[in-house]
């Protein structure tokens, strides 16, 4: 494998497990320039990226790395882009250094659009029919048909694939239409510098000069009240001229905590669809058109057992399959269920392994925005009762613990409290389809998450 295929490997795995804003600003200009003797040389820009690696990323690159290929006994970490930058250009003959055209890099700096997101390689099943004919019936006529357009699902099923497809369609078809996307902690920061800059006026003519804003996960402006302030306004301007304004979230407006009800009935006024988990049939169809795009083949039996055992996250399905593919290329002998068992073990372990107590009690606290220690307190205030009955309820219904032990967990309580608690919750799930939205979001916070 050459120095650049073999990097390309290694990010590709990286990018699944960090954001794609600390992607891109640390892995940008790095490549591998020698791999011998069981050491692999990678180079960075600068002695802080340096320290940066050797400190945060080195034992999953590591890790990455000694998987793909177990003579690989050693990484280092070289500063020197620039000057193999020149002597490149100086000895255009040298071998290439593994620098890359990682895809995530080629986002667009006015539109903030990846051009690797499209409808072309979207594929639609049963879990996604809705939002994509949705998506699709926007980008034909933005501002004209659903207005807002709000996407919700799970994370990894799509949502930014979706959202970014509209706005390069868009793009294709109305090159002349301003276009912007934004992750929602983007236009968050933007608000805070914006303010804090005196540049408010700049701030807000540039959003709302656009024709399409897309924002993206806006469940994280939840209880950010000057952000929600300046979105709504941003929002109603934008309305009002009849442009088109497309939001995500991992959960539907009903379920977002500190949102403002003006904002939630904004959110509400328009198109709402959810993406849900994909289907044995969706999951298989997906990894043949990424084995396509790739140009790279598995036996029905390894794509069904990836499919079998991945559920719930495409992003991981694509995880699974860009390791297959480095150690089929690193591996001259054909691949055999066995290896692909072996070689998927820790990705396909991950969900089950994670869910412990603690997690579960981690993610009711985050949704419900709370504390973890307010849910494990005794107080019995209306809104700290509510999400510990639903904690307890996943305790019991997710990982089957015992009442007793549900009891003790949360401030040494009494077994019957747990059960009352689980059969409250269990009761009400059956005709209250908010809560049972929310249930179903909390769980795909547990289960979709990467550690
Ligand atoms: P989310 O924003 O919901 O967390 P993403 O849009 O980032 O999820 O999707 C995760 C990965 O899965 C991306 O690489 C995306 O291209 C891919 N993906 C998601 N849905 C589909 C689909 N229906 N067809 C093809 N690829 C998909
Ligand atoms: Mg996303």
């Amino acid at each position: 494998m050459t120095n650049e295929e073999l990097w390309q490997t290694v990010l590709a795995q990286v990018q699944l497990n960090i954001s794609q804003a600390n992607f891109a600003t640390w892995f940008k200009e790095t490549g591998i320039t020698s791999q011998k003797e069981g050491e692999v040389v990678i180079s960075v820009p600068n002695t802080f990226a340096k320290e940066w690696f050797e400190q945060k990323y080195n034992k999953s690159i590591f890790k990455i790395l000694h998987d793909l290929n177990t003579e690989i006994k050693n990484v280092r970490y070289d500063v020197g882009k620039t000057e193999l930058k020149m002597t490149r250009k100086s000895f255009p003959s040298l071998p290439d250094i593994g620098q890359l055209e990682f895809q995530e890099f080629k986002t667009d700096k006015e539109t903030n659009l990846n051009p690797k997101y499209t409808f072309d390689n979207f594929i639609v099943g049963p879990f996604n029919e809705l939002p994509h004919a949705a998506a699709s019936a926007v980008a034909q006529k933005p501002g004209q048909i659903y207005n807002p357009l709000f996407i919700y699902g799970g994370v990894g099923l799509g949502k930014t694939h979706l959202l970014q497809a509209i706005g390069n369609e868009v793009l294709k078809t109305s090159p002349k239409k301003k276009i912007q996307y934004i992750p929602s902690e983007k236009f968050t920061a933007g608000v805070v510098v914006s303010i804090k800059n005196h540049e408010m006026e700049e701030f807000r003519a540039k959003h709302r000069a656009t024709d399409v804003l897309i924002i993206d996960d806006i469940q994280f402006l939840a209880g950010k009240e000057k952000t929600q302030e300046e979105f709504f306004h941003t929002f109603n301007a934008l309305y009002e001229k009849g442009k088109q304004v497309i939001l995500s979230s991992d959960r539907p407006p009903k379920s977002i905590p500190a949102l403002t009800e003006r904002l939630r009935s904004r959110f509400e006024g328009g198109m709402i669809a959810d993406i849900s988990y994909p289907d044995f049939e969706s999951r298989v169809a997906i990894l043949k058109a990424k084995c396509q795009e790739r140009k790279i083949e598995f036996s029905e039996d390894v794509l069904s057992y990836i499919a079998s055992n991945i559920q719930k996250n495409i992003r991981e399905l694509e995880g699974a399959l860009n390791r297959m593919t480095a150690y089929k290329k690193m591996n001259s002998q054909p691949i055999t269920l066995d290896s692909v068992k072996s070689l998927l073990k820790n990705l396909i372990s991950t969900p089950n392994k994670m869910v412990s107590p603690k997690k579960i009690i981690q993610m009711v606290a985050e949704f419900y925005d709370l504390k973890e220690r307010e849910i494990l307190s005794e107080s019995r205030k209306k809104e700290i009762v509510r999400p510990r009955q639903i904690a307890m309820f996943l305790l019991r219904n997710e990982l089957k613990n015992s009442f007793p032990f549900i009891g003790r967990k949360f401030g040494g309580k009494d077994h019957t409290t747990a059960i009352y608690a689980f059969e409250k919750i269990k009761k009400e799930t059956e005709d209250n389809e908010k809560l049972l939205d929310e249930i179903n979001s909390i769980k795909q916070h547990i289960y979709g998450e990467f550690s």
